[in-house]
This record gives structure tokens, C-alpha cells and sequence, in this order.
């Protein structure tokens, strides 16, 4: 098969199943094709790699030379960059023809891709479901067999529970692995962005493709990387396995446990011995984040006036009418409710109170996860307390809604890798087991995600 025929195919399957699942913002055919013909001549000429002709999608938060980069806001829905975010630039070299822009959260602010502004993203597996978020277009686009693979970001979670909910695989990558640049900002110092597909095996191909070090990104960091599908056969033989006690407490539903449990049960099949770790700060991860990220939120959302690009309002009276108009017209409630939340936390008189306090609680999330790498490899347990929900189900309830992230957050208050592979099915939706690993384990996670499927 020829990647024209391969991105033929999979253009006819958005084009027939997307206006139900809404997984994507923009579809570039004349792209896909154009890079597809490109593939074709280096396959002829014998100089192809290993993903040379396999389409992909990027999430909307990618910049894209050429080609609308809107972040699912009303904002940037005008917005076309000249240039290419480095993983996108990244996977062009590796000669992945690009089918379009993945749906999402707006600003990747969200656990279950409702709040874009082209309007929500269905679950596959079950269209009263959310498909999960922020990058739940590229996790319902995979998961429907819309793309072989997808680009993802992940702030606090946006990689892994997004995958969990539609039954695919996601890596978040240490922080600092994948370059920023081009990456449009949420809360930078938790920022990944990562691959997301049908297999552990696929991902590795790709973080191949996307990790390294890149001087446009002041945190990406210079090292050696190893190729990422050389451990995937390893054997789990003498593999720890850390359980934190505090993981499987109230709140964590019952049947999603089970899951995790059995998956549990088939690493030690595979040769692998649990131990119990704590994280014993786990419950101040996500009041830390949620003053943290929108924080770094309030300041990287301010470039947004009106001014420069990004949507301008009609008439303004004088530039502070601009500005506010502008602001008011172009974002939608979750950021800014953020905005907000950033700004008061930052505000004078309040930052010993609200910032400092949370960077403290942030050192000691990560100090326990040093600690329990002391005694295990990895960390295993479920990527979120419960199946996707029910479209609309917590729209009016935020707090709840960032609580479902307590498995996801810490991971980003420390900077770790962390991976969500399909563990099974509860209440009729997939489950996704999630493993976190010390900092630059990516190859072992993917190794244990590969044994495991
Ligand atoms: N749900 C989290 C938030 O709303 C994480 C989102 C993300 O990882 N981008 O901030």
C-alpha cells in the first residue's frame, strides 16, 4: 500500500465518521496528500525511515506553518502561524503526512474536551461519553481508527487521561524530553507534549521522532537519548512494582479498581514483584496545581490583547476598550476562570500566601516520589478515579472536575514520565492502567506497556 492510499484511507474515514465524534478542527487533505506523494518518492527511492508515509494528527496547540492553529478558543480562531512547533517540524522530517488539527480543551484548560469552541468531542466507544481532555480529540481520533497516530500535550494530565478514557496509549514524557517551542503556552513548567496511539510499540516509534534537545525551548534538556523500541521485548523478570497504599482509598470506584487490579495480577504473571510505596503529600497535588498552573496561566494568556493577533473586537472606543473587549469576546469561561485565579494568586499581599505555599507543596509531591523510587521501578495504579463521564455531567461543577485529576497531577508537579495503557473495560468504557516511572524511564514504561498488551 502506498501512503496516497493510506492517507485516502483514512481521509475517507474522518470524512464519514468525524461530523459524529467532532475529534477534529480542521482537516487538511490537499496537505496530507501533498506529503503523502512526498513519502511515496522516498520510499521509491529507497530513502524512507520507519514512519515515512504514516499520517498523524497534531492537536490544535501545535503550531502549524501554513495551517490554522486556533487552541479550540475563539481567540486564535483567525490564527495562522508561519512557522512549525518543533515536534511538528519533527514528524514532517520523519515524513508523516498531517491529516489536520485535533480538537481540545480551549488553551488545553479541561478534563473532557467540552469547552472548544467548535464544540465538544464524543467518545468513541460511547457518544454519551466524554472522550476525556484537554487532548481528547487526538484520544477519540486514534481510538476510532481516524489516525494511526496523534500528537498530544500534557499539563496535568491531558496525555493519559484522555488516552485511559478512549482506550489508547499516551506518553508523557519527562519534562524537558520534547521541545516547547511552537507548543502554544499553558502553565509552562508543567508543559509536555507527547505521542499518543494504538500501541505502546507505536508510541515509541514516535517519541523516537519527538524527543530531543531543541535550543528554541530554554527547559529542553541536552542528553543522550536511546532509541526507544530497542527494550520493548525485554523481559519483566525482577521488575518492582511500587503500589502506593494511598491509591486505592475512597473515591476511587470499585469496578475501575478491579481493572487495575487484574492488570496487576498479569505483570506478576510476566515476571514482575509488587511492593507498597506511599505518597503520602498525593492530596495536596492538585490544590497545588490549581494554584500553580493558572498562575502561569494568567501570565501566558496576557499576550492575547487584541493587538498582535488573535481576535480583535469591533470598534474599539480606545485601547483599553480593545484590550477588554478583545479579552471578554475571545475566551470562553474556563480560562477565564483561570485567568482569574492566576491573577489573584499572584496578585500583591497574596503571592507568600498562594504561590510560595504551593511551590513548597509541589517540592514535597516530588520528594515523595524520590523516595518511593527508592524501593520500586515503577509506579503503577489507575490514571483516573473513575470511566469517562457522561457529556455535560460535570460542566457546572469545575472543583469536581479538577479532582479527577489526583492520579495525573503529581506526576507533572514532579516533572516525571508517566504512560496510560488499555488495562480493560468498566461500566461498558475503557480503563487505562497508569505507570510512572523516575525521571528518563520512558524506554522501560514503553517496554512494560508493550508486554503488557
Ligand atoms: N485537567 C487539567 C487542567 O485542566 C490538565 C489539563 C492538561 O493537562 N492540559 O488543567
Amino acid at each position: 500500500i502506498s501512503s496516497v492510499e493510506l492517507t485516502q484511507y483514512f481521509l475517507g474515514r474522518i470524512e464519514k465518521l468525524d461530523p459524529e465524534l467532532n475529534s477534529f478542527i480542521t482537516v487538511t487533505p490537499d496537505v496530507a496528500l501533498e506529503m503523502a506523494k512526498m513519502a511515496d518518492a522516498a520510499i521509491a527511492e529507497g530513502s524512507a525511515g520507519s514512519l515515512t508515509g504514516i499520517p498523524i494528527a497534531h492537536k490544535d496547540l501545535f503550531t502549524t506553518d501554513g495551517i490554522r492553529t486556533s487552541c479550540a478558543s475563539r481567540m486564535l480562531d483567525n490564527f495562522i502561524a508561519p512557522y512549525d512547533a518543533h515536534v511538528v517540524e519533527k514528524l514532517k522530517q520523519a515524513g508523516m503526512p498531517i491529516l489536520g488539527k485535533t480538537n481540545m480543551d480551549e488553551f488545553a484548560m479541561g478534563s473532557s474536551s467540552e469547552t472548544s469552541y467548535y464544540g465538544p468531542v464524543r467518545n468513541p466507544w460511547d457518544r454519551d461519553a466524554v472522550p476525556g481532555g484537554s487532548s481528547g480529540g487526538s484520544a477519540a481520533a486514534v481510538a476510532a481508527g481516524l489516525t494511526p497516530a496523534a500528537t498530544g500535550s500534557d499539563t496535568g494530565g491531558s496525555i493519559r487521561q484522555p488516552a485511559s478514557f478512549c482506550g489508547i496509549t499516551g506518553i508523557k514524557p519527562t519534562y524537558g524530553l520534547v521541545s516547547r517551542y511552537g507548543m502554544i503556552a499553558y502553565a509552562s513548567s508543567f508543559d509536555q507534549g507527547g505521542p499518543m496511539a494504538r500501541s505502546a510499540e507505536d508510541a515509541a516509534w514516535l517519541l523516537n521522532a519527538m524527543a530531543g534537545f531543541d535550543k528554541r525551548d530554554s527547559t529542553s534538556l541536552e542528553r543522550e537519548l536511546p532509541d526507544y523500541t530497542v527494550h520493548l521485548n525485554d523481559s519483566l523478570e525482577g521488575l518492582r512494582i511500587g503500589l502506593p497504599k494511598e491509591y486505592f482509598s475512597e473515591g476511587l470506584d470499585d469496578e475501575v479498581a478491579q481493572v487495575i487490579e487484574a492488570a496487576i495480577t498479569e505483570l506478576e504473571k510476566l515476571g514482575a514483584t509488587v511492593v507498597e510505596v506511599s505518597l503520602p503529600n498525593k492530596d495536596l497535588a492538585v490544590p497545588a496545581y490549581y494554584v500553580l498552573a493558572p498562575a502561569e496561566a494568567s501570565s501566558n494568556l496576557a499576550r492575547y490583547d487584541g493587538v498582535r493577533y488573535g481576535h480583535r473586537c469591533e470598534d474599539p472606543k480606545d485601547l483599553k476598550d480593545m484590550y477588554t473587549r478583545s479579552r471578554a469576546e475571545g475566551f470562553g469561561d474556563e480560562v477565564k476562570r483561570r485567568i482569574m485565579i492566576g491573577a489573584y494568586a499572584l496578585s500583591a499581599g497574596y503571592y507568600d500566601a498562594y504561590y510560595l505555599k504551593a511551590q513548597q507543596l509541589r517540592r514535597m509531591v516530588r520528594d515523595d516520589f524520590v523516595r518511593a523510587f527508592e524501593q520500586c521501578d515503577v509506579i503503577a495504579g489507575p490514571v483516573a478515579p473513575t470511566v469517562a463521564w457522561n457529556l455535560g455531567e460535570k460542566s457546572d461543577d469545575p472543583v469536581s472536575m479538577y479532582l479527577a485529576d489526583l492520579y495525573t497531577i503529581p506526576v507533572n508537579l514532579a516533572g516525571l514520565p508517566g504512560m496510560s495503557v488499555p488495562a480493560g473495560f468498566a461500566k461498558g468504557r475503557p480503563v487505562g492502567l497508569h505507570l510512572v516511572g523516575p525521571y528518563f524511564s520512558e524506554a522501560k514504561l514503553l517496554n512494560i506497556g508493550h508486554q503488557f498488551q
